[in-house]
């Protein structure tokens, strides 16, 4: 037998990492911040960019890596039509409102489906934390497609995160992805900052509070796991619109409602990790 082999840790047997495999920091950021959702249309892409944006309104650098391959929303929602500059090495991310940012997006035709295999997946993400020049970021937020597949697994267990939010409607079918989502970033060893609870509720003209899509689950599944419950964003046509006309709501209107609540998320994000 070779004893000089490296001991494999228990949890990374599966895929035959040595104890001391180095997880990648991603170059030109302090942080790194995975918006997660276990299940599409939950409103995570839209939680990201206001998240990135309150994080710079409260004095910060941020960068915005749009990691959802196969659907991605960051061009959509930032309004960005350009490409990326590349000097034959690294892509220049795309700046706009103050935030850095990249997305498989700004490279292709935004009405072509990505017909990708797993490899190819992986690659474009390799691609975009190693060859982006992301500069002097104190948070890169990354918005991450749905689920648990190829582009979960290469960022946890390659690339060195720093947390994940896991953004999740109240409704019973969206939850139980959300604990699948829970036990992976645990299994991988990625710290889970919190859940959020996003259009947990409409305030109605007549005053009243509609909880739509249920009540309480997104806390409830909090306590079960053990996770921090970082609160409630109700929905809000507002959102949605300023979404579609490229500057989301915390860049369009500061005193919104909802801006607050980003804005205090974000307070509580720096103070976690400045
Ligand atoms: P995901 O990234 O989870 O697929 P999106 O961020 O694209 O979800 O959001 C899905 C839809 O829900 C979008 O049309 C978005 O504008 C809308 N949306 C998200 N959050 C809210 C909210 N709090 N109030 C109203 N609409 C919202």
């Amino acid at each position: 037998m070779d004893d000089k082999k490296p001991e494999l840790s228990a949890a990374s047997k599966g895929n035959l990492r040595p104890k001391n495999f180095k997880k990648n920091p991603i170059i030109g950021t302090k942080f790194t911040i995975a918006i997660s959702s276990a299940k599409g249309g939950v409103g995570k892409s839209t939680f990201a960019t206001n998240l990135a944006l309150a994080l710079k309104k409260i004095g910060l650098k941020v960068g915005l890596l749009d990691a959802d391959i196969y659907g991605p929303s960051i061009p959509k929602m930032f309004g960005i039509d350009d490409k990326p500059k590349s000097d034959g090495q690294k892509l220049e991310p795309i700046t706009k409102y103050d935030i850095q940012c990249m997305s498989i997006g700004f490279l292709t035709d935004q009405q072509t489906p990505m017909i990708w295999r797993g490899p190819m997946v992986t690659s474009a993400i390799k691609t975009f934390t190693q060859k982006v020049s992301w500069k002097d970021l104190d948070f890169l937020i990354v918005d991450m497609p749905p689920g648990t597949g190829d582009t979960q697994l290469t960022f946890s267990q390659e690339i060195k995160m720093d947390g994940a939010i896991i953004v999740s409607t109240p409704q019973e079918v969206a939850l139980l992805d959300v604990k699948r989502g829970i036990k992976m970033f645990d299994k991988l060893g990625v710290k889970i900052l919190g859940l959020i609870d996003n259009m947990s509720f409409f305030n109605g003209d007549d005053g009243k509070r509609y909880k739509i899509f249920g009540d309480g689950g997104v806390k409830k599944t909090a306590e079960e796991f053990n996770k921090e419950f970082l609160g409630e964003i109700p929905i809000s046509p507002e959102v949605g619109r300023c979404g579609d006309e490229g500057k989301p709501i915390v860049e369009a209107d500061a005193e919104n409602e909802i801006s607050k609540i980003y804005l205090e998320l974000a307070k509580k994000i720096k103070s976690t990790y400045l």
